[in-house]
Parts: structure tokens; sequence; C-alpha cells
């Protein structure tokens, strides 16, 4: 199935280490750098996010976002208030290949590049620790349709 976001906000709490505002052109426009590449590119904040780009807090569990993220508390929805204009390397992010999810949609793991696991259920660590020690084979495909078995034999919903 097609790669979906959950806009949990993670990956972009922590991108203020590698964004940067240079200068702010109007009220909603930016010059906004990549300080490691030192591409610059205008950014503007989309109409339909203004009133949450002014109004809304960043969350103080975020230690290091993006200057343009943004949590709509209401919603429980993170948003990247650029997003029509947002950086390539943004629009090219995907967090995950193999998706878990339980019975109310929530996330419970995702396999993230070729065999990492990111657990966010903690109840399953045990289990999936001692499961993964026995995973023994240099076959990615095997691999990832053990993995899967794993979570839908727990009654997970696995999404690829
Ligand atoms: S790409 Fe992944 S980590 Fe980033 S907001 Fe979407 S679901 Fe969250
Ligand atoms: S520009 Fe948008 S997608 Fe890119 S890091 Fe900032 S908030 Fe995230």
């Amino acid at each position: 199935m097609a790669y979906f976001c959950q806009q949990c906000g993670e990956c972009c709490s922590v991108m203020g280490q590698v964004f940067s505002i240079v200068r702010q052109l109007d009220e909603f426009r930016f010059l906004f750098r990549n300080e490691y590449t030192g591409d610059t590119r205008e950014v503007e904040v989309a109409l339909p996010l203004r009133r949450l780009f002014l109004e809304s807090k960043v969350p103080a569990h975020w230690q290091n976002p993006c200057p343009f993220l943004r949590l709509d508390n209401a919603q429980g929805l993170a948003f990247c208030t650029v997003h029509l204009t947002r950086p390539d390397i943004c629009r090219e992010y995907e967090c995950w290949r193999i998706l878990i999810l339980d019975e109310e949609g929530r996330r419970v793991a995702r396999v993230m590049e070729r065999r990492y696991l990111c657990l966010e259920d903690e109840g399953l660590r045990g289990e999936w620790e001692e499961f993964h020690k026995s995973l023994d084979t240099p076959d990615d495909r095997v691999w990832d349709e053990a993995v899967i078995r794993f979570f839908r034999d727990r009654g997970l919903h696995v999404r690829v």
C-alpha cells in the first residue's frame, strides 16, 4: 500500500538542528536554509494553517523542532505549516517500510530502513527480543515475512 504519515510530528521534532530561518520576507514567507547542504529556499505558511502557525505552542517534549512544526491539540495531530513549499528532503522522507497498528489504529511498531524495528509498545519488548534473537536469516524477504507473522499472530494489523 502507499505510504501514509500519521502526523505524530516525531521526525520534524528534531529538525531544528538541520533547518533554520535565514530571513523573514513578510508575515508568512521566509527564507529557509538546510544547514548541512547550504540549500536555501523560500517557504510560505499555507493559508489554512496560518492561525495554527501563529497561535499554537511548541510542546516541551519536542527538544529541537523545525520552526514550522506545530501541534493541533484539538486533533492531536502535528502539522508542517509550510507543507506545500516544504523542502525536497521532507517530501521524500518516509519513516516506515512496515507499519504495525493496534485495533484502534495506534502505532505499535515500525520497521525502518532495512531491518530496524522501532517498537512503541513496551509490553511487547520481551517477546520481540526473544523472537528477534531467533531470526537468523540473510534473506530480507524471509525476515520481513517472519516479522509480519510475529505481529499478525498477536492480533495486530500490519501494513506494508
Ligand atoms: S513521517 Fe513518520 S515520524 Fe514523521 S510525522 Fe509522519 S508518521 Fe510521524
Ligand atoms: S519543513 Fe515541514 S516537513 Fe520539513 S522539517 Fe519542517 S515541519 Fe517538518
